[in-house]
């Protein structure tokens, strides 16, 4: 069998890096014909800013038919994985190494929700923009010099994605591209702070169930602690220095709680 190059994988591999993902009725089905090959992002602004954004991006309007893009990027950093085939998002213009007047067959367009006018961006969709690129170029095989603009690609005169300082974006993609181990997921995050909070609440003034509470139950009065099961036999010290040690490849969605 041929292989057509679809992107059948996008779902799972941004839900890989932590990413909040909503697969849409029918995406991997979805597009106009098979890419070609995959050499990279385009990035792009909805120019609307609302909730409903995605339904032109899914279906089209009047002038150009649906899908026009292969994912759309929520306010508060879900995706919404619209199509697997090409999508209608580019238009014409050039980038080293894309093909010029073309690049629809060959590269995956992102609409993030935005008025347009560059002042509405949330950290929380920044962040994942960055993330959601870093993990299709690393799928992909590219680096970060193939996530573009469509105003820095097209000739049409386009300004998207606007406020966006790509240069920057570029150096935050590539940042995360470089992480050898993957970054904690925003669940695993949550987990561990309700873990935590709920572990160091009933805390009492008790000298021994302090050290019962921080150490584990066994032998405690021989001064030997059998860590805590569900911190994989560590005691809480030992599992709060790998989450810290994790945290710094993660840094910044975590609130520290107040122990
Ligand atoms: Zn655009």
């Amino acid at each position: 069998m041929s292989w057509t190059g679809d992107p059948i994988w996008l779902a799972d591999v941004l839900r890989a890096v932590g990413l909040r993902v909503i697969e849409h009725e029918g995406w991997r089905d979805r597009g106009h014909g098979d890419f070609r090959d995959l050499r990279g992002v385009l990035c792009h602004h909805t120019a609307g800013g609302g909730t409903e954004d995605w339904r032109i991006v899914q279906y089209g309007r009047p002038d150009l038919d649906g899908p026009l893009a292969q994912l759309v990027l929520e306010r508060d950093g879900t995706f919404r994985v619209i199509a697997a085939g090409v999508c209608w998002h580019a238009g014409r213009g050039s980038w080293p190494g894309w093909p010029t007047d073309n690049a629809n067959y060959h590269v995956i367009g992102i609409e993030a929700v935005s008025r347009g006018d560059g002042t509405d961006w949330t950290p929380a969709q920044l962040d994942a923009y960055k993330r959601g690129c870093a993990a299709i170029l690393g799928r992909i095989g590219r680096t970060a010099d193939d996530c573009v603009a469509h105003r820095e690609y097209s000739r049409e005169g386009k300004i998207d994605p606007a406020g966006i300082d790509m240069d920057e974006f570029r150096r935050d993609v590539a940042a995360f591209l470089e992480r050898k181990d993957a970054p904690m997921s925003a669940s695993e995050v949550t987990q561990l702070q309700e873990f935590i909070i709920k572990f160091c609440g009933p805390i009492s003034s008790d000298v021994k169930d302090i050290r019962e509470q921080l150490c584990g139950l066994d032998q405690r009065d021989l001064g030997q602690y059998a860590g805590w099961p569900q911190l994989g036999g560590h005691t809480l010290v030992d599992a709060l220095a790998d989450v810290i040690g994790r945290l710094d490849k993660f840094e910044s969605r975590f609130i520290p709680p107040a122990l």
